[in-house]
């Protein structure tokens, strides 16, 4: 018998048979289905009342699980869900200071001692999962008698459908809305705690409400982190202010030496007070205080300080303008003596008879021809004169006449000569030339000249002509001379012009 024969279809049989089997595992799905979405259905509600945010989220899940046999679409769904949920889990990072709001509330409506006292222990460690925040407030409050009221309306809030407003509510609004009021809000918060305020003020969307207190909370936080360490930033910065204050008032004092010796000193103490104190001081208003009076203090030794030195600037000023005037009239004074100097000196060196040069600057000039000779070469003449009889003049005509007769005698030979040329009052009577650049017969026919116009000058005293004749002995300077030698050879000569007569002139041999 063949297989066909025992088995007239086989392909129907193993269909047949293939068909049983997949109902049977189409059924097995079906009741893992059904128990895995029981599952889920009962974790979903276990997780609830955590979150009221996330509640709602539950809650559809819950009716799309109830719903039977996962079609692809529910499926997504409940894919969409969950991502949801899994995000909405980020929020739980605000929740430790919602459950600081929260355990506020509680102590403030919690007057047993125990309670509080373990409420305050509770708010000390830090809760991150709320479902031990949960346990936590059961526990404390179901040791109290009346306890069990306040958890079930705690128990309602924690996990209420969202309409109307518990007592419970409303205390915690009130009592945020009075603590909102309560602080010092910044004025770059002030849009946002009025926003909050709003909230507040309404009945029934608390959960913002939180929220929105929990992120003011946080901000003013932030603020007041900022706000320090600015302040921390401007007391480094004052700290620095005062050192260089410090230093600048010693560089003054050591500058300035002031009239008060100790002035620097007590401004330097104040100025490290004060920057001792502001390191140490901590309260802002205190400080505050402190760097105003200390200030007012430095301010007015430095006030004092300034005008003690104007004073002294003044003073100062006046001084150098006494002391000016004094050196200008001592200035006056030297420029007074040197010209009595240089009038003495003239005077010295001048004859006030006949305001020829004197014996004094004949001897000066006397030597000052034989350098410039011995330097040059060029011939140079001494002619040494004197006046014929002259004590007959005196005696016949008075002194005054003899002097008149000095006079006339001394102008004809200062006019009767080159500017080159010098002539000087010697003696008495007697006069001394040096004609530098002429040579004896050069010098003699000056000489002749010169006795001449004295002869004819027409001297006369009170009318009676008064002969006046000069004798002359004439030099010229020779290798090896001394105004010494030069001079007793011209009077030599002179000698032996008188001894000829007189009223001649006579070259040295
Ligand atoms: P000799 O011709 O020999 O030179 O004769 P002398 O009279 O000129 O010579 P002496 O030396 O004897 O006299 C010079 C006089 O000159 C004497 C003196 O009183 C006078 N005498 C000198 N200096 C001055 C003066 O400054 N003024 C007047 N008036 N007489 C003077
Ligand atoms: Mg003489
Ligand atoms: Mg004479």
């Amino acid at each position: 018998m063949s297989a066909s024969e025992r088995n007239p279809n086989p392909w129907k049989s193993k269909a047949l048979a293939l068909a049983g089997e997949l109902d049977e595992q189409q059924a097995r799905w079906e009741r893992n289905e059904k128990r895995l979405v029981r599952a889920l259905i009962r974790l979903a509600l276990a997780v609830e009342g955590y979150d009221s945010g996330l509640d709602a989220h539950l809650r559809r899940l819950r009716e799309i699980l109830r719903k039977g046999i996962l079609t692809q679409e529910r499926l997504e769904e409940v894919d969409r869900l969950t991502e949801t949920i899994v995000r909405g889990e980020a929020r739980a990072t605000a929740i430790p200071q919602w459950q600081e709001v929260l355990l506020n509330f509680l102590m403030e409506c919690a007057p047993a001692r125990a309670e509080r006292e373990r409420l305050e222990r509770l708010a000390e460690k830090p809760l991150a999962d709320p479902r031990t925040l949960h346990e936590e407030l059961r526990q404390i409050f179901a040791v109290r008698k009346e306890g069990a009221g306040v958890w079930n309306r705690l128990q309602q809030w924690f996990g209420r459908s969202g309409s109307g407003e518990s007592p419970e509510e409303a205390l915690l609004r009130n009592h945020l809305l009075h603590l909102v009021n309560e602080i010092e809000i910044p004025a770059v918060l002030a849009t946002r705690a009025e926003h909050l305020v709003g909230l507040l003020s309404r009945e029934g969307d608390i959960d913002a409400a939180l929220q929105e207190t929990a992120g003011l909370m946080g901000a003013l936080k932030d603020h007041l982190q900022k706000e320090r360490e600015e302040i921390e930033t401007f007391l480094t910065q004052l700290t620095h202010k005062l050192q260089a204050l410090e230093s600048q008032t010693r560089d003054v004092g050591d500058l300035f030496q002031p009239a008060d010796p100790g002035w620097n000193e007590k401004l330097s103490a104040q100025v490290s007070s004060l920057r001792q104190q502001t390191l140490e001081e901590t309260d802002l208003q205190t400080l505050k205080a402190v760097v105003t009076e200390k200030l007012d203090v430095i301010t007015l030794q430095l006030k004092t300080f300034r005008q003690v030195e104007e004073k002294r600037i003044q003073e100062a000023e006046q001084t150098i303008e006494v002391m000016g005037a004094r050196l200008k009239a001592l200035e006056q004074e030297s420029d007074d003596l040197r010209h009595r100097l240089r009038v003495a000196n003239q005077r010295a060196l001048f004859d006030a008879l006949t305001g020829l040069p004197n014996r004094q600057a004949v001897d000066e000039r006397l030597q000052q021809e034989l350098a410039r000779w011995r330097r040059f070469g060029s011939p140079c003449c001494l002619l040494l004169w004197d006046i014929d009889h002259f004590k007959r003049i005196n005696d016949r005509f008075g002194h005054r006449a003899g002097d008149k007769a000095l006079r006339i005698v001394g102008k004809i030979f200062r006019e009767g000569i080159r500017k080159v040329d010098f002539v000087g009052r010697y003696g008495g009577e007697e006069f001394l030339m040096l004609l530098p650049g002429t040579d004896q017969e050069g010098a003699l026919k000056l000489a002749e000249k010169l006795r001449e116009a004295v002869k004819h000058c027409g001297f006369n005293s009170r009318g009676t002509p008064v002969p006046i004749t000069v004798s002359c002995g004439i030099t010229c300077i020779r290798e090896k001379d001394t105004p010494q030698s030069l001079f007793e050879r011209a009077d030599q000569a002179l000698y032996q012009a008188k001894r000829g007569g007189r009223d001649r002139c006579v070259i040295a041999g």
